[in-house]
């Protein structure tokens, strides 16, 4: 919906009105399976050719890459991109597939890459033809995220690959990886250089991608093995061993702190699926009833529901400040609060769920018995990840505390 503090320019009206009518005539039909609650999940040819039809759709309608440059495969529009969100988000479309090549690798390739790698790299990634994953994390290497040791040596023109990645979501589908990794062990950041990769074609042929089963039996991460792959230097980003600055855009991108606002749509197609609000909460209440009354006449629950509702109201509240120019003196500071909050009130909200369904809380995904289709306790799993990735919780108050409050550093 419009915004009532930050008024549309000319541009941006007449975008939303476009966008809206077309969203009227093209929003997807029902997916034919059944889908995970985020894009990072996505297990299934299926689940995958769906969504990947809506993106190419999308991005055919101009909805995706808004506000990049022509040149590359972008609408070439102003602000228009935070629009076109805000429009699918209202028509409760599907989510986009490719969420780490729109949300993190778009971005860092067009302010690092050389022109003839963004023609060639940015209007597929666009699209969503081609699928993009993370490689930063590795098993000695997370929170302190410089550690990584994946080692790449040159040989001429071309760098040769060695090392293991870790919870790299979506590798079992990307063409495309961003690899951080270290071309100089003697120094710690200054060692460190950015790629992108072709995997899918290097796949058996230096690249191994095992996937990881999650305890809710779903299989979005892999490990990523490279062993003696070759890649040409044309593919690196960095002025060499600058890689760490490169990855500093890709962070602030996935941690919203980033110039360029990442196409988003919100929305669930499955019927049976939830977003976790206080406002589903209510409506799970409602319909849990034992001895003739209902959770939601449960003065504890009660309370908690309305504490849950506040957060959401102050956390919306944070969301328009963060798109306020006066206010981005520092531009971690209303991001980072809220992914800390987005990812907390998200884990809060399954909990208290968790709590309203009480012992039929343990009856999963599949069990005819299981109140909304068993998707709630799915959420409450997941919820823990949401507050790991893209940092930690107790990393995002670390940096929070230094580096915008000023408080000293922690040990
Ligand atoms: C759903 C999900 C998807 C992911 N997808 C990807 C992906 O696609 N690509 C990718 O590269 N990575 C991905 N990750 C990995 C993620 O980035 C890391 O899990 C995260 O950075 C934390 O690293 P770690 O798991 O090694 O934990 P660690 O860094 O080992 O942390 C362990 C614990 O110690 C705490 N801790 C660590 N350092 C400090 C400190 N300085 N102060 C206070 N507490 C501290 C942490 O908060 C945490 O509780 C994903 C993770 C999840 C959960």
């Amino acid at each position: 919906m419009a915004d009532k503090q930050i008024q549309d320019t000319p541009e941006q009206a007449a975008f939303r009105e476009q966008a809206r009518a077309w969203l009227a005539d093209n929003r997807p039909g029902d997916p034919p399976v059944r889908l995970p609650q985020s894009a990072l999940e996505i297990m299934t040819q299926e689940q995958l050719a769906y969504l990947q039809a809506w993106q190419k759709s999308a991005c055919d309608a101009g909805l995706v890459g808004c506000d990049y440059p022509v040149e590359v495969g972008g609408g070439g529009k102003t602000d228009c991109q935070r629009v076109a969100n805000e429009e699918m988000l209202r028509a409760r479309t599907p989510y986009f597939p490719n969420i780490i090549g729109l949300g993190m690798a778009a971005p860092t390739v067009f302010y690092h890459g050389q022109d003839a790698l963004k023609q060639r790299l940015l209007p597929r990634l666009f699209s969503g033809e081609d699928i993009w994953c993370q490689g930063f994390s590795e098993p000695g290497a997370g929170s302190d995220l410089a550690s990584v040791q994946t080692f790449a040596e040159r040989k001429g023109d071309k760098w040769v690959i060695n090392g293991h990645k870790v919870w790299t979501s979506l590798a079992h589908f990307a063409e495309w990886m961003i690899l951080l990794l270290r071309t100089d062990k003697s120094h710690k950041y200054d060692g460190l250089s950015y790629f992108v990769v072709p995997i899918r074609s290097a796949l058996g042929k230096g690249v191994t991608v095992r996937p990881l089963i999650k305890m809710t039996g779903e299989t979005g991460f892999n490990e990523v093995i490279f062993e003696d792959l070759e890649v040409d230097d044309a593919f690196r980003l960095d002025e060499l061993g600058k890689g760490w600055q490169v990855a500093m855009t890709t962070l602030a991108h996935e941690r919203g702190a980033g110039q360029l606002v990442t196409p988003r749509a919100g929305g669930m197609t499955n019927k049976s699926s939830h977003i976790t609000t206080a406002s589903a909460l209510v409506r799970l209440a409602q319909a849990t009833a034992s001895d003739g009354a209902t959770a939601a006449d449960d003065p504890l629950l009660r309370d908690r529901m309305m504490q849950q509702f506040i957060r959401e109201a102050g956390l919306a509240a944070n969301q328009r400040r963060a798109r306020v120019p006066a206010l981005q003196d520092n531009p971690m500071r209303l991001s980072l609060q809220n992914k800390l909050l987005m990812s907390e009130i998200a884990q809060d909200t399954a909990g208290l769920a968790m709590d309203i369904q009480g012992a039929a809380s343990s009856l999963y995904l599949g069990d005819p018995n299981a109140p909304a289709g068993g998707q709630w306790p799915m959420a409450y799993m997941n919820s823990f990840g949401f507050t790991i990735a893209a940092g930690t919780s107790e990393v995002q108050r670390n940096i929070l505390g230094e580096r915008v409050l000023g408080m000293a550093k922690s040990k």
